[in-house]
C-alpha cells in the first residue's frame, strides 16, 4: 500500500515539475554542469560602472569574490547614487544606516546591517566573513568590529541626500516609491574565469525608513544568495516582500531542480504577486546560472541591469509582471 508520506512527496513534486516543465528525473536534482564565460550582471544604472570595475579583476584572471566587492564599491563612495552607501537617503530621523552582504563560490558569506558611518559596508561585511566564525554583525556591533578592522569613521549624509530629507519632512508620508529614479540596491553576481560564481548586495535601504530598519539586501538568501553548483541571484525593490518569500534561494532553488534563470525569476515574482498587493511596490530579480544563462523580472515595467559579457557592458531592461501597466 502507499504510504501517505510518500503519497504527498510524489503529487508535490509532479506539481512542481509539471510547473516548471523539469527536465530531470523524478526524485533526483539535476545540477547543471555547464562551466559559463566569464560575466558580471548587476542591477540599475549604476550597475555599469561598477561592473566595469569587477571586469577589470575577471580579466585580469581575479577571483569571482574579489570582483563583486571591487564592483559595488563603486556605487557606494558615489555621492550622487542615493540608496547605496555614501550619498545614500537617510531615515526619516536623519540617519543614514546601510544593510550589505557577500558571499563567495564555497558558500561563506557574511553580512552587516543597520551599519552607519562606514563609506563601503561590503568589506566589513566581507570581514565578518573571513575573520570571524559569525555570518552577520548588526547596528553598533558592526560599527565597532568594523572600527576595530581600520575602516574609518565618516558623516554618509550628503548636504544633497539631507536637502531631499528635509523636503521630505514638509509632509513626512511614508510612501514606497516604485522605481526610485531608478537608483537602488546594488546586487552584483560575477563568473570569473575559472566559471566560480560569487555575489554582493549593498543599499542603503528604502529611504525615510524607521530607525533600525533591516531589509532583504543584507539577509542571505532574501537580497542575494549565490550556490557555485547551480547559480547566483539578487533582488532589488521592497525589501520586505522579498524578505516575506526568502527570494533569491527560491530563485536559486528553482534552479537546482531545472528552471531557467529566466523562469526562476518570472516565479519567484509570481510567489509576491499572488500573496501582496503588489500594485503599491516593486520587486526585481536578477539570476544567473552555472552556464552562463541569465534573466530578470520585476513586478512594474521599469527595471533595468547591466550585463558585461566581455565584449560588451549595456545596459537591459527586465521582463515585468503587470502588463496591464
Ligand atoms: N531592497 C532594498 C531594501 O528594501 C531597497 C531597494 O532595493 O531599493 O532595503
Amino acid at each position: 500500500m502507499i504510504n501517505r508520506r510518500k503519497f504527498l512527496l510524489a503529487t508535490t513534486l509532479a506539481s512542481a515539475a509539471s510547473m516548471l516543465n523539469l527536465k530531470r528525473a523524478a526524485g533526483k536534482f539535476s545540477v547543471q554542469k555547464g562551466k559559463g564565460k566569464p560575466m558580471v550582471i548587476s542591477t540599475w544604472n549604476h550597475g555599469m560602472p561598477a561592473n566595469e570595475a569587477a571586469w577589470k579583476i575577471i580579466e585580469a584572471g581575479g577571483k569571482a569574490i574579489d570582483a563583486v566587492e571591487a564592483g559595488v564599491k563603486v556605487p557606494e563612495s558615489d555621492p550622487e547614487s542615493n540608496s547605496v552607501g555614501y550619498g545614500g537617503y537617510p531615515d526619516r530621523d536623519g540617519n543614514v544606516t546601510l544593510d550589505a552582504c557577500i558571499m563567495d563560490e564555497t558558500g561563506n558569506c557574511g553580512s552587516v546591517s543597520f551599519l552607519q558611518h562606514i563609506v563601503h559596508p561590503i568589506s566589513v561585511a566581507r570581514k565578518v566573513m573571513e575573520n570571524t566564525p559569525h555570518v552577520m554583525l548588526s547596528g553598533e556591533g558592526a560599527l565597532k568590529f568594523a572600527l576595530d578592522q581600520g575602516f574609518k569613521k565618516e558623516n554618509l549624509l550628503t548636504d544633497k541626500a539631507k536637502a531631499a530629507w528635509v523636503k521630505w519632512l514638509e509632509s513626512g508620508k511614508y510612501k514606497p516609491m516604485i522605481n526610485k529614479e531608478n537608483h537602488d540596491t546594488i546586487g552584483l553576481l560575477v563568473i570569473d574565469q575559472k566559471g566560480d560564481i560569487s555575489g554582493a548586495c549593498t543599499t542603503s535601504g528604502l529611504a525615510w525608513k524607521y530607525y533600525g530598519r533591516v531589509g532583504d539586501s543584507p539577509i542571505i538568501g532574501a537580497g542575494m544568495f549565490v550556490d557555485n553548483e547551480v547559480g547566483g541571484a539578487v533582488a532589488t525593490g521592497m525589501g520586505e516582500a522579498v524578505l516575506k518569500t526568502l527570494g533569491t534561494f527560491l530563485v536559486v532553488e528553482l534552479m537546482r531542480n531545472g528552471a531557467t534563470p529566466q523562469e526562476a525569476c518570472e516565479e519567484a515574482v509570481k510567489r509576491i504577486a499572488a500573496k501582496q498587493n503588489a500594485k503599491d511596490f516593486q520587486v526585481g530579480y536578477l539570476a544567473l546560472d552555472k552556464s552562463g544563462n541569465h534573466g530578470a523580472h520585476c513586478i512594474h515595467k521599469g527595471f533595468s541591469y547591466a550585463l558585461h559579457n566581455g565584449v560588451q557592458n549595456k545596459m537591459h531592461d527586465a521582463s515585468f509582471h503587470l502588463k496591464d501597466e
